[in-house]
């Protein structure tokens, strides 16, 4: 385990220049813990709610204490917390479809949302039951110069046909725009709010939670989805995914991932609600390793004179930390890097695919103990340019660091740096 004496010098400087920014994460994530903590004694969670249950699942007083703890947790009015979500674009189709209806319109007001969403959007009459060809119309609109929504636009949108549903997409995604803080989102809420009170703001929170404060259903959003697989999951949530937000639209929710009449009254939690309230438990301190791991590798990175976003010191708001590269064969040398670093599957080597739901060939590093889980060390970079690739998670910060020591020896070896 022998550290090449040039990268570890450069260890030592990016992590001294980026100390006061680690111990502002440490202050967030103690009032993050400190108010999951607060959200479990209210609600007296107990050794009994993570008995589970099998069949129909009725009377799950586990399952229902943790829909009421991340409403809590969430600032919001109810939740819907299961492992029955498949994956984070399930969970965000769930929210989506369970509250629009033919004729409505959805807009996105954050440009193109995330790559796996846009087949849930669909074309009119593509066969495949996407919202559009069940008959919602869509639109989105592009940012404009300073990254934030067309204030214009989407005021004109707005007051010509209201949206039924208005989508903000917290998290950059694999977009080289700058992610929107909670006070963003608050000041998009109050836009759309003002001109047209009846229309629903939905967030997608994916990567977002846990690294403010406060979360977008605090500032007025109406219904917001995420994966338990990321962020709230804790590295201990098997699967699943989370809705929270006002009463009636969770309940719409849930009719559309149960069945109508039924919503979230049915559901057996198969042994996973004790992993499910411990993963929320320990969400806060992960995402600040996470959190730290992406300051460090950006201090780092800068050094190096590479570009990155957000950079060491902006204000963060999601786990994403995107390094851009000068071509394809850079980005490949980092995620093969990053893989090499992981307890798990280090003895693979990543290669580009055509993954589902993505449209350019994807390269992927996930040594992970969750499959696919992205609160874990992982990297993920479209092979198109310009060549970004976006790392995102760690569960211990001490992993990021080694990481990043295994991405930069393999550019050394391949003779990249
Ligand atoms: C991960 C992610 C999704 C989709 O989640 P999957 O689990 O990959 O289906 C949607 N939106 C954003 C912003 C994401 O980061």
């Amino acid at each position: 385990m022998i550290v090449p004496e040039k990268i570890a010098r450069l260890m030592e400087l990016a992590e001294a220049q980026a100390e006061p920014k680690l111990r502002e994460i440490d202050q967030r994530v103690d009032r993050n813990q400190w108010k999951v903590i607060e959200a479990f004694q209210k609600y007296k969670v107990s050794d009994y709610h993570f008995a589970g249950s099998t069949g129909y699942g009725y009377n799950d007083r586990g399952r229902e204490v943790l829909d009421l703890v991340y409403a809590q947790v969430f600032g919001a009015e109810a939740g819907l917390v299961r492992p029955h979500f498949a994956s984070g674009t399930h969970t965000i189709g769930t929210a989506l479809f369970g509250v629009l209806r033919p004729g409505d319109l959805l807009l996105y007001i954050t440009g193109k949302p995330y790559d796996t969403l846009h087949k849930v959007i669909g074309k009119p009459g593509d066969g495949l039951g996407s919202l559009q060809d069940w008959g919602v119309r869509y639109g989105e609109l592009a940012l404009a110069e300073d990254g934030m929504p067309d204030w214009d636009a989407l005021k004109d949108k707005l007051l010509s046909d209201p949206p039924k549903v208005v989508g903000i997409q917290r998290s950059r995604g694999y977009d080289w725009r700058p992610s929107y803080s909670v006070g963003q989102i608050d000041e998009m809420v109050r836009f759309v709010k003002a001109l047209s009170p009846q229309t629903i703001v939905f967030v997608d929170n994916c990567y977002g939670e846990f690294t403010e404060e406060k979360e977008p259903t605090e500032v007025g959003v109406d219904l917001m989805a995420g994966s338990l697989i990321k962020n709230p999951g804790g590295g201990l949530a098997p699967t699943g995914g989370y809705i929270v937000g006002r009463r009636e639209l969770v309940e719409l929710a849930a009719y559309r991932h149960t069945a109508p009449g039924i919503g979230g009254e049915v559901g057996a939690m198969l042994g996973t609600t004790r992993n499910i309230f411990q993963g929320l438990f320990l969400a806060p301190h992960l995402v600040g390793q996470a959190l730290k791991g992406s300051v460090f590798a950006a201090a780092l990175f800068e050094q190096l004179g590479f570009e990155t976003s957000p950079r060491w010191n902006d204000e963060r708001t999601d786990l994403i930390q995107a390094i851009r590269f000068t071509g394809a064969e850079h980005l490949i040398a980092f995620v093969q890097g990053i893989q090499k670093a992981a307890a798990v599957d280090s003895h693979v080597v990543p290669e580009p695919w055509d993954m589902p739901g993505y449209e350019h060939p994807v390269i992927m590093a996930a040594g992970t103990f969750i499959q696919g889980g992205s609160l874990e060390l992982s990297a993920d970079a479209p092979i198109r340019s310009p060549y970004i690739a976006y790392m995102q998670g760690g569960l211990t910060y001490a992993h990021v660091k080694w990481g990043v020591i295994k991405a930069l020896s393999n550019m050394i070896d391949k003779e990249l740096l």
